[in-house]
């Protein structure tokens, strides 16, 4: 096949005509025109993803749970997707830690450009800061209670409430090994049945993930660029290091973390890792959302790394959900950054709260754009920094979104290769197909 009728091939050129285009339509005014005429695919696209997220979590999970039919399964398979899920996300956190600590982003800004950030980002993150008041309001067992949803439809009503719906799914699952053969039996049929249906859903939206990659991306820099072009490339003068801080520390946890689980725990070679889920890391990178990339990341996993259906249905989706290395990093990175620039000591208790907080901070983001900034003023709080700082990084943020879902991803899949190599349920197929 010509490497052009490639998706990824696709997406990417989708990728790169959306950035010419949205800088060509920065420098000449037509942020009104993208807005009005280029945007909607976007978002149409992103709907379209989003739409399917949360069906796809529900049969994935029940389907995934009741086809492990005996608990020693599925309690080791559970344990062991926990435990690596938790355990890559505190070494995520703690090179953070090392990479800001080391370069010191915060103590390179000078205080004008602190000045002006704060003055053109006050608004914005005392917006953020009154959505977290109610977070921070409540006792310590809330973020459990708010893993229980007391209504289901209630739960299913949107995508930031996937972890009740994770909750459910996992409840529903067990409970159907539990009933009679002749019941469970149609139950199954159906539930799987309608999972494979979602799945194709997937394949079609697909089709149009070039165009809609086109679009995030134009729109992205046009709403970026605002009425002053100059100002993306000034703001990522000023918050340069912060940037690089993040960014290093990412490129750190792939190749250290990831790429050394895989090659020690999987047969896996790594360029044919990337290959097989360049289309998720692509798409998530775009859509800045974990979430709305789970039906293409279950759709690599099981075609192109050849993890089992079973595996991908279980770990997939509950990793979307609670598993945030990517994102725990850069809230590593940034509270010490925020800290830094406001001229605060952390002290080594401080720094071991940051680790505990973002690992906990992580498992309740949201997979949808830009909540990891929203948990990062729990993180503030609990090492008493003004979360008002968030006005310092909020204009690189989105950037920065993009690059630690990517990683969010990433870790996803990885962490599911290593569970399938252990449960002898990875068959990678001979050639990667595209
Ligand atoms: N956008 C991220 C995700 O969906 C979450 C975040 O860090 O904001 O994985």
């Amino acid at each position: 096949m010509a490497w052009y009728k490639q998706l990824h091939w696709q997406i990417l050129i989708g990728m790169a005509l959306g950035t010419l285009f949205g800088v060509v339509a920065a420098q000449n005014g037509w942020g009104q025109f993208t807005a009005d005429w280029v945007a909607p695919f976007g978002t149409i696209f992103l709907n379209l993803l989003k739409l399917i997220a949360m069906p796809l979590v529900i049969t994935s999970l029940i389907c995934g749970v009741a086809s492990l039919s005996d608990f020693k399964k599925l309690s080791r398979m559970g344990g062991k997707t926990i435990g690596l899920y938790l355990a890559t996300t505190a070494v995520a956190v703690t090179i953070g830690l090392l990479v800001v600590n080391a370069i010191k982003p915060g103590d390179r800004l000078p205080d004008e450009t602190k000045a002006q950030l704060e003055a053109k980002y006050q608004a914005d993150a005392t917006k953020r800061q009154e959505a977290t008041e109610t977070v921070k309001e409540r006792g310590p067992l809330q973020p459990l209670i708010d893993m229980v949803p007391d209504n289901f439809f209630g739960s299913a009503s949107s995508n930031r409430n996937m972890l009740q719906i994770v909750f459910f799914s996992l409840l529903a699952g067990i409970a159907l090994v539990q009933v009679r053969e002749e019941k469970r039996r149609p139950v199954f049929e159906v539930i799987s049945g309608l999972q494979e249906l979602v799945i194709r859903i997937t394949f079609l939206i697909m089709l149009f993930a070039p165009i809609g990659v086109f679009a995030l991306i134009a729109s992205t820099i046009t709403n970026m660029a605002g009425e002053d072009p100059s100002q993306i490339l000034s703001l990522l003068g000023s918050l340069a290091w912060y940037c690089l801080a993040v960014i290093i520390g990412l490129l750190l946890h792939a190749c250290i973390v990831y790429l050394g689980l895989l090659k020690t725990l999987t047969p896996l070679t790594i360029p044919r890792f990337f290959r097989s889920i360049g289309q998720a890391q692509l798409l998530a990178f775009s859509t800045s959302s974990s979430g709305a990339t789970l039906p293409v990341t279950m759709k690599c996993a099981e075609e192109k790394l050849g993890v089992s259906r079973e595996v991908s249905s279980f770990v997939l989706p509950l990793g979307a959900t609670i598993n945030m290395d990517g994102t725990a990093l850069y809230q590593a990175v940034a509270a010490v950054f925020i800290a830094q620039a406001s001229g605060i000591d952390l002290t080594t208790g401080a720094q071991i709260t940051i680790v505990l907080t973002a690992v906990l901070a992580s498992v309740g983001t949201a997979a949808v754009p830009g909540a990891g900034i929203v948990m990062l003023i729990i993180i503030l709080e609990a090492i008493n920094v003004p979360a008002a700082g968030i006005a310092l990084i909020l204009g690189v943020d989105r950037i920065l979104d993009m690059c630690r879902t990517a990683v969010n991803v990433t870790g996803d899949t990885a962490v599911t290769a290593v569970i399938a190599a252990s449960e002898k349920q990875l068959d990678p197929p001979p050639v990667p197909n595209a």
